[in-house]
Parts: C-alpha cells; sequence; structure tokens
C-alpha cells in the first residue's frame, strides 16, 4: 500500500468541474490586459488567485463543503495546454521555452498558445461534443519530458493556506496522448501513444509533489475513453491498465480518481476497474447506467456518478436521477453523486438572468444550480426522505415546463407533421442552373465575399448605446443603413460581381437569429469560454421555434437597391443555429432543426418576393456538430442535411442557394455537403493551400464551389500572385466553370485597410486567371 495522506473518503457531493473565466469574465480581462502589456505579471497572477478563491468560496457557499470537493480546475487558457506545461512538452520548433529552471512560465506558456511570429501556435480543436476548443500537443519520438511547471501544486496550496481543501485536476496520460498529434519532424506512422512510458514518471512526480502538499484526492481526466480512434481499442485498454498500474503504484500519492466524461465508458470501464486506482467517474447522463456485473468489479472503489448534466443547462430531473443512483448504488460499493462533464460549457448562475421570465429560469439550471442540485441528490442517497422536497420541487418545474406556453406550438407541430419528401428537394441541377444563368448573367468565376465586413468600433459602439437607450432605434438603423451603404460602395469599387451587405446589423451569426425567432432567450451574464479568452454567450432554445415578422429581410431590401449586381440575401443554416446555442433536450435534435428550417424557409421566400436572388445559408458548424462515436454519424448526418434541405428547397429554379463551411476536412463529409443541394458552396481553402480541390475532383462535386483564396484568420495581406497561384491550382482540378472565387470566410474579425488591400489582390488575381481561361479557349 504507498504512502497516502489520510484517506479522506471521496467527497459524497462534487462538481467534475467548475468555469473558470470568471462571473463577469474577470480572467478574460486580466489575460488580455496582460498580453496587451497593461498589467503585469504579478497583476495577472494576483487576479487569478481571486478567481480561484472565489470560485471556491462560491462552491462551499453552495455546499460543496467536504475535502476535495472543490474541483481545481482553474487554467489561464486551457487544461491541455496546461498538461503541456506540466509535462514540460515544448515542441522543438519554439526552441527553448524553458527558463534556467527548467520551468515554463507564464510568457512561454502563452507563446504555445498564441504563436510567435515565425511560429503557429499550437494547432486548436474542439474538445470532445462540446464548444470548447484546446490546444493539440505535438509529439514526436524526440521530445522530452520533465515537470516543468508548478501551478496545479501552487494553486492547491493557495486554496489550503484559505483553508479550502480543493482536488487537483489535470488531463490524464491516455488521453494527453491520445490527443496528441505527431509533431512535424516524426517519422510518418509515429504515434505519440508510444510515448506512454516517458510520460508516467512526470505524472508520479506531480503525485508525489501533492501529497507533499497535502492533497487527499488528484482528478486525472481521461475522456478519450468514451470516444471512438483510430488506435485499436485493445492498445488503448493496455496503455490505461499501465498507466494506473504505474500511477497506482506510486510510493507517495494523493487517492486518485479517473474521471471520464462526455460518453458511455463501456469497454474501458472493466480495464479502470481492475487497476488500484481509488476512485472512477461515470458520465451517467449522457451514457447508460452499466450492467451490474460490470459495475460489482469496482469491488471497493467509490463510483463517482455524474447524473446531473455538465454540458447543458436544463434543471435536473431530480427523481430521474435518484432512480439511476438507487440502481448504481445496489451494484456497486459506495457511490457519491457528481456531473457527468465538468461545468465549464455552461454559465455561472441563472439567478443573475433577471430579464429571463420566471417560468423560464425555474427550467434551468447553471454552474451554481447544479452544485446545488448535486448537494441535493448526495442527500437523498445518504437519506431519500431528506431530499423529498427538493425532488419533488424540481419534478413540479419539469412537469410545468412540459405544459408551458411555447414549449409546444400546435401550429408548429401541424406543420412539421405534414412535410412530405417533396418539402426536402428542389428541381434537378440542370434546370436550375439554366434558369439561374438565365436570371443572373455572371462572368467566369464570381468573385464574391462570404458575407460580413469589418465590424468596426464604430458599429459596435452605435449597437451598445443602442441597448442603453442612448441612441433611438431610428437612430441606429440609419448608421447600420450608412454602413451598409459604404460597404455595397466598397464592393462596386473593388469589382465584386456578387454583393453582400456586410453584416453590420449582427451581433453574432447565430444570436442575431435566436433574438428575432419565437422559442429562443438570450442572456445577459451567460458568457461561456470558447478557447483561450474568448468566449461566447449561447442563446437558449427552449420552445417551438416560429418565425413571427421576417428578418433579414428590410436590409438585403435596401442593400440591393443601391447596386445593379446580385445582393446575396445571408442567413444561418439550421445546424449551426442548433450547434452554437443551449438546445432544448425533450425532442430529437433533428425536430428542433426542421422546425428552424421551415422558419428559414419562409424568410426565403420573403427575400425572394423582394427580389433578392441568390440567398447564403451559412453552415460552418455541420462538420463541428458529427458525432465522435461512428455509429451515431449516419443519423446526424440524415437529419442535418434534411435540415438545410427543407430550409432551401422552397425557393424557385432561378433563385441560387449558396452555402458556407469552414473547415478544411472536407474529405469526411463531402457526401454530407453534396447532399445539401446547394447550387453553390464556398469552403475554407487558403490555409489548406487549396488542398479541398483534390477531395473536391476525386469527388467529381458537380455544383458551384469557392475553394477560399484568403486567409482571413489572419492580419495578412495575401499578395496578388499568391491568389493568382492558388487560383491556378483550383482551375486546375475543379472545372472553370463551376469556380468561384471568395475569401476563407467572413471579414467581421478584419479592419479596412488589409481587408481592402487583400480584396483587390483577389479581383487582380482573378482577372489574370479570366483572361488566360479565354486565350486557352480561343
Ligand atoms: N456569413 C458569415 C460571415 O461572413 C459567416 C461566418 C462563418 O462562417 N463563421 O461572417
Ligand atoms: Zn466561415
Amino acid at each position: 500500500m504507498p504512502e497516502n495522506n489520510p484517506a479522506t473518503p471521496f467527497p459524497a457531493a462534487s462538481l467534475l468541474g467548475y468555469p473558470r473565466i470568471g462571473r463577469r469574465r474577470e480572467l478574460k480581462k486580466a489575460v488580455e490586459a496582460y498580453w496587451a502589456g497593461k498589467i503585469d505579471a504579478d497583476a495577472l497572477d494576483a487576479a487569478a488567485k481571486d478567481i480561484q478563491l472565489s470560485i471556491a468560496r462560491r462552491l462551499q457557499d453552495l455546499g460543496l463543503t467536504e475535502a476535495a470537493a472543490v474541483p481545481g480546475t482553474f487554467s489561464y487558457y486551457d487544461q491541455v495546454l496546461d498538461a503541456t506545461a506540466h509535462l514540460g512538452a515544448v515542441p522543438a520548433r519554439f526552441g527553448n521555452l524553458l527558463n534556467a529552471e527548467g520551468q515554463l512560465d507564464i510568457d512561454g506558456y502563452f507563446t504555445l498558445a498564441r504563436g510567435t511570429k515565425d511560429q503557429q501556435p499550437l494547432e486548436m480543436t474542439k474538445w470532445f461534443d462540446t464548444n470548447y476548443h484546446y490546444l493539440v500537443p505535438e509529439i514526436g519520438p524526440e521530445t522530452t519530458f520533465a515537470l516543468a511547471s508548478n501551478r496545479i501544486v501552487a494553486e492547491f496550496e493557495f486554496a489550503l493556506a484559505n483553508g479550502i481543501e480543493t482536488r487537483p485536476y489535470i488531463v490524464g496520460p491516455v488521453t494527453y496522448l491520445l490527443l496528441s498529434k505527431a509533431s512535424d519532424d516524426a517519422p510518418a506512422g509515429f504515434a505519440p501513444l508510444s510515448r506512454l512510458e516517458d510520460i508516467l514518471p512526470v505524472y508520479t512526480q506531480l503525485l508525489e509533489k501533492l501529497t507533499a502538499a497535502g492533497a487527499s484526492w488528484i482528478q486525472l481526466d481521461e475522456p478519450a475513453l468514451v470516444v471512438d480512434h483510430d488506435t485499436p481499442a485493445a492498445e488503448i485498454e493496455a496503455a490505461v491498465a499501465r498507466s494506473y498500474e504505474v500511477l497506482s503504484g506510486a510510493a507517495k500519492r494523493p487517492q486518485i480518481l479517473v474521471s471520464t466524461p462526455y460518453g458511455a465508458l463501456d469497454g474501458q470501464l472493466g480495464t479502470l476497474a481492475a487497476t488500484a486506482i481509488d476512485a472512477l467517474h461515470i458520465d451517467a447522463f449522457k451514457g447508460a447506467v452499466p450492467s451490474a456485473a460490470a459495475l460489482a468489479a469496482l469491488g471497493d472503489k467509490t463510483l463517482v456518478a455524474g447524473v446531473v448534466d455538465g454540458h447543458n443547462i436544463w434543471r435536473n430531473d431530480l427523481a430521474a436521477s435518484a432512480a439511476k443512483l438507487d440502481e448504481l448504488k445496489a451494484a456497486a460499493g459506495r457511490v457519491t453523486v457528481s456531473t457527468s462533464t465538468s461545468t465549464q460549457h455552461v454559465p455561472h448562475d441563472v439567478t443573475e438572468e433577471g430579464q429571463l421570465s420566471d417560468d423560464l429560469r425555474s427550467w434551468l439550471a447553471f454552474a451554481d444550480q447544479k452544485a446545488v442540485e448535486v448537494k441535493a441528490l448526495a442527500a437523498y442517497l445518504a437519506d431519500p426522505a431528506s431530499a423529498r422536497a427538493a425532488i419533488d420541487e424540481a419534478s413540479a418545474a419539469i412537469a410545468g415546463r412540459a405544459a408551458a406556453a411555447g414549449v409546444r406550438r400546435e401550429e408548429v407541430r401541424t406543420r412539421t407533421g405534414s412535410l412530405t419528401d417533396a418539402d426536402f428537394s428542389r428541381s434537378e441541377y440542370a434546370v436550375r442552373e439554366a434558369a439561374q444563368e438565365k436570371a443572373l448573367h455572371l462572368p467566369p468565376l464570381p468573385t464574391t465575399t462570404i458575407g460580413s465586413f469589418p465590424q468596426t468600433s464604430g458599429i459596435r459602439s452605435a449597437r451598445a448605446r443602442n441597448n442603453k437607450g442612448e441612441l433611438t432605434n431610428a437612430q441606429y438603423e440609419q448608421l447600420m443603413k450608412d454602413e451598409i451603404k459604404r460597404v455595397v460602395e466598397l464592393q462596386e469599387e473593388l469589382g465584386y460581381d456578387v454583393l453582400v451587405h456586410g453584416e453590420p446589423e449582427r451581433n453574432d451569426m447565430v444570436q442575431y437569429f435566436a433574438e428575432n425567432l419565437d422559442g429562443f432567450d438570450v442572456t445577459v451574464h451567460g458568457w461561456v469560454q470558447s478557447y483561450g479568452s474568448r468566449c461566447t454567450r449561447p442563446s437558449i432554445l427552449w420552445g417551438d421555434v416560429t418565425r413571427s415578422a421576417p428578418i433579414t429581410v428590410k436590409w438585403a431590401e435596401y442593400a440591393q437597391s443601391l447596386t445593379g449586381k446580385p445582393m446575396k440575401g445571408m442567413l444561418t443554416g439550421p445546424v449551426t443555429i442548433l450547434a452554437w446555442s443551449f438546445v432544448r433536450d425533450d425532442q430529437p435534435l433533428g425536430e428542433t432543426a426542421n422546425q428552424v428550417g421551415l422558419a428559414l424557409r419562409d424568410e426565403i421566400a420573403d427575400l425572394e418576393a423582394a427580389g433578392i436572388k441568390i440567398i447564403q445559408v451559412d453552415e460552418p458548424a455541420l462538420r463541428e456538430l458529427l458525432p465522435l462515436r461512428k455509429a451515431e454519424q449516419a443519423a446526424y448526418l440524415k437529419w442535418s442535411v434534411d435540415s438545410f434541405r427543407l430550409a432551401t428547397a422552397g425557393a424557385a429554379d432561378a433563385t441560387q442557394i449558396h452555402t458556407h463551411l469552414c473547415y478544411s476536412e472536407f474529405g469526411v463529409i463531402i457526401d454530407a455537403i453534396d447532399g445539401l443541394d446547394a447550387d453553390v458552396t464556398s469552403i475554407e481553402a487558403a490555409r489548406s493551400r487549396m488542398e479541398v480541390v483534390h477531395d473536391l475532383e476525386s469527388h467529381g462535386f458537380g455544383r458551384g464551389v469557392g475553394p477560399g483564396v484568403y486567409d482571413i484568420h489572419s492580419p495578412r495581406v495575401p499578395c496578388e500572385a499568391e491568389v493568382t497561384e492558388l487560383l491556378a491550382t483550383a482551375v486546375k482540378h475543379v472545372p472553370s466553370r463551376q469556380l468561384w472565387v471568395n475569401p476563407d470566410c467572413g471579414l467581421k474579425t478584419r479592419g479596412y485597410a488589409e481587408t481592402e488591400e487583400s480584396l483587390r489582390n483577389v479581383v487582380k488575381a482573378t482577372k489574370t486567371i479570366r483572361a488566360g481561361l479565354l486565350a486557352a479557349a480561343s
């Protein structure tokens, strides 16, 4: 038996993790001020400590008072980057970022996150099925590992000095390596998982330090065990067995909790049960309750039951969770209560949203409310009678929600219930193509942009002043119209063929529609971390969706009135609206998507009636929502594609439907993209140097397509020659009559100077290629 701190039982009630950006985004503000050189490292450290302490105190106030109940999930930027820092796994391309003591200090840490003049930052990827993005570690055969950060230990010591014993958190070794990519200089076929033996000693050393600091528990997060990988399951199983044999065998260590959020653990439960860890967390919200036999294998390990959803905002059905806990308790030894995932994916506190109706607020649970739910369920386990009142109150709220006005609208149900196949299809492409050619008279290689133009500080301050009542709606609208006029004139001057109005009136491409559709509400303080210091404020989709009035039509109509060239109507597609909102949990997502699809279909009809001939329906999140378990992918692709088709299939043959997608791993879902049946698809391609055109060619993609020629993710201006070269590559692989010319994505995050110059170079390059095509044809 290793030497442990006193064997404190695992807390009866705890959260798997908690938001760390601060209730008023204090961390974002401090970190960005530090980057801007406005505060120094000490001030940043002080701000971080304030947040850590207020989290710990808040959770204690909410009842999480047992030792190790407060999760030590603070991070300056990202939890995977934290593991990289602790392992000292700095990619060689950054040179030596460690200081004289072999530590990665805060500047080195931010360098990995943000890059340098010469080095791209670590790549960013979606964290499981959430909208959080982590920094992908780069591991090669030469990567050196040594404990290079003391932050987890220092944060533990800081909280302890303030009277609170937290539960330190770090991404576990198997997940760390499975989420890593092979570094650029690694030989072909190199698998980061092959470095397992080299990272385990660093973990062991961290365990020893935490023991010395007085930690009774550590949480090692292993979410990678709940999803499918290319690595064979047996190899992963061996890595899990080996990791936890080594770590539980450490001479000095805290008790070990392995957490497995974001889905069912399935086969790997047995592997973990066979190790000498002390507690295992399972996601019992998304995942089913494991079989009694599987649970029995846990022996005297504590089962931490994640029965409260950490990932969405709905109030827990405590009665249903209590029933699950009964089942778990009957089959396992000691059971305690937690969330299914970290609550970092939900806002802090619903009681701060006073503008929401009392009803809606009573249906919701943000992180703080989830702490209370977990506590109530722990009380239930100790004494069922003591939780009666809380359970009844939750049941009453949930029953009230099901019956509340707006949750079900019969007119919406009747409409979705009577859809037929015809509602999902347009005429054959050849027919549409001919009708559109007649209506639009576009040159070969038509030039366009993706929708937004730079959101200047003038635009943002006008919106803020309108919200505060300092500008009347009429004044605000006039300012937006002036902006639209400027953007239209600029595009005319630059010589673009298909124009956009620039989207100045939209705060966000999803929230704008949520604010204008029934069935949604928006929050004031409901920020969640998207990555680093970036936060989003997802809308809440709680009821049947209807469109009570046209949303975008007056702007599009005004913009069209300023030009003889076609003006693109601009809408956000159903999948993206769902992906970036908190969605209702009381019906399949596909049904909700069809409701949104129908609202957009009506908007498209109104745009057509207002004389708009081209309408773009953006679906940048189509790839993002693809389920991680392969078995679930086909069903997703079916409903997601269908909802887009439902939105767009009412359009006349002569109306050109565009879509826009925002990623370059095009190949994976090319059949689905084809299935959207859009007349023109614009897609990110500049950053990947036109990789997608190969996928398009081998697939035989037959409709219009605009692979991006201008990477809008950086202020860099592509020169004319560079764009010409990209276009030359494109015409080699895609028939020129299908080809469109456009940037990778919208321009709202860019400044005007670089945007204008870049857009000008795009037109010049297009003219060169067009001339070449003409010469070749004659
Ligand atoms: N039309 C949107 C824009 O240009 C598309 C944004 C996106 O794809 N994320 O801003
Ligand atoms: Zn985009």
